[in-house]
Parts: C-alpha cells; sequence; structure tokens
C-alpha cells in the first residue's frame, strides 16, 4: 500500500477527499466529514499519515 500525504487541499472550500463543495472553508469541513462518515475515516487516516510523518522527523 502506498503512503500518499500530498493530499490535494488546494482549494479550501472542497473536500479533497469526495470532491464536494463544503458550506465555508475550514469549519464547513468539520460539518462535512460529521455528516460524511466516509470521508471522516479518510481525513483520520490522512492526518495519522501526517502525524506519523512528524513524529517520525522529531524523534530523529
Ligand atoms: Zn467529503
Amino acid at each position: 500500500m502506498a503512503v500518499n500525504t500530498t493530499t490535494d487541499w488546494s482549494d479550501p472550500v472542497t473536500c479533497p477527499f469526495c470532491g464536494d463543495e463544503l458550506a465555508s472553508p475550514g469549519a464547513g469541513f468539520v460539518d462535512h466529514i460529521d455528516e460524511n462518515a466516509a470521508c471522516e475515516t479518510d481525513f483520520e487516516h490522512w492526518r495519522e499519515n501526517i502525524a506519523g510523518d512528524l513524529a517520525d522527523e522529531w524523534s530523529g
């Protein structure tokens, strides 16, 4: 499985996981993953990947 931490988040009003338009940047995304379990799961994985990368760098 490829580890891809380069999720395209260039557009803050679009969900990077399903491409849906968000009601507003930031807070709209929180509401969005609240209502979309699949996106929430993807977001959790994405965040874990980022956290893992940082932990690796910082522990070295
Ligand atoms: Zn989504």
